[in-house]
């Protein structure tokens, strides 16, 4: 199997139907999964986890992560934002509350209904997607290893941006030994298409790679594989929601546009 992301033949099997790259650290499903795939995970019922005051609170702090991590790497001077995949807008009311023009899509009509602020519209970060308008900051949290191609997603992206404008991505990290090694995969879930490995973002055409940084997940790996009382704790501040670590199973990854 050659590698979809840099054209190596150095791969191997992974998971039933899905290939790692040795080259680029890519891991990728071999038939990507059609964008309808997307809409039954979404709106048919697979994601169909309702809203509650302590999943919204999950969502608030994960957002602060984000908002955290663009004033340590940025100057945060945007005059407007766009949140890709943004739950109930927590990181858009986060952009606005800075006093930056944001608005947010998401596909999940429930969680679009319970938005905690305005400008959310439901909607797919698609080849049919348009704006109508240009950005400094685009946001691709959690959600770009969903899409059948995430290379011609930062393309699409890349159109929507101005000159100098950023994208902020939060992603698996494929070159993670906690990947690798088959601890912490959604991979074999079949609406997960692939791992963008940080070569790949490296090699991107008309992007520059500004940052870099592998983190691990606490707090959503105890809500999703402990016990949800433990968000309690993240919500006192006696536990930190990401730790940064090189080997971590998650990363944020800062684009500028070249
Ligand atoms: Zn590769």
């Amino acid at each position: 199997m050659e590698c979809r992301l840099c054209g190596s033949g150095k791969t191997s099997e992974f998971a039933a139907g899905v290939t790692r790259c040795t080259t680029c650290d890519a891991i990728f499903r071999d038939s990507p999964q059609a964008p309808s795939k997307l809409q039954e995970y979404f709106e048919d019922g697979y994601y169909k986890r309702r809203s509650n005051p302590l999943r919204m609170k999950v969502w608030e702090l994960l957002a602060r992560q984000y908002m955290s991590y663009l004033r340590r790497k940025t100057s945060m001077d945007f005059a407007s934002a766009l949140d890709v995949g943004t739950f109930h807008g927590h990181l858009v009311k986060m952009l606005k509350d800075e006093g930056i023009r944001a608005r947010g899509i998401e596909p999940d009509r429930e969680k679009v209904a319970s938005a905690v602020t305005s400008g959310i519209e439901q909607g797919y970060f698609d080849e049919d997607f348009d704006p109508g308008e240009q950005f400094d900051l685009i946001c691709l949290n959690e959600m770009l290893y969903y899409l059948p191609d995430g290379v011609a997603a930062l393309r699409h992206a890349r159109t929507m941006l101005r000159d100098g404008g950023h994208v902020l991505i939060s992603t698996a990290n494929p070159s993670s030994t906690m990947i690798t090694g088959g601890r912490y995969t959604s991979i074999e879930n079949e609406w997960v298409n692939c791992f963008m490995s940080k070569k790949n973002f490296e090699s991107l055409d008309g992007f520059e790679l500004v940052d870099y940084a592998p983190f691990r997940g606490n707090m959503l790996h105890d809500f999703q594989y402990k016990s949800r009382a433990y968000v309690l704790l993240y919500l006192a501040g006696l536990k930190k929601v990401n730790t940064f670590d090189p080997d971590g199973n998650h990363v944020l990854v800062l684009l500028k546009k070249a």
